[in-house]
């Protein structure tokens, strides 16, 4: 047997978890594209009419006129 039935006198060590940490590197290009994202898309339902409007028509509007209404943004 290789294990005995009294137990040592030394403390085994102590197992606690590594405090977690998040590396800047990984996490940068992905928050860099959120925000790319994040700017695309409040720009289609909050600014693309009018004058500032990139594509013609009004079928982009048309098709953000609901979640332009519900962020808040002035439309009519
Ligand atoms: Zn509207």
């Amino acid at each position: 047997m290789a294990q005995s039935a009294i137990p040592s006198a030394t403390p085994s060590p102590r197992t606690d978890p590594a405090p977690l940490r998040v590396p800047v590197r990984e996490i940068l290009p992905w928050a860099v594209f959120a925000a790319v994202l994040g700017a695309v898309l409040i720009y289609f339902v909050g600014a693309e009419q009018g004058a500032t409007s990139l594509f013609g028509g009004t079928w982009v509007h048309e098709f953000t006129h609901d979640g332009r209404h519900l962020l808040g943004f002035p439309c009519h």
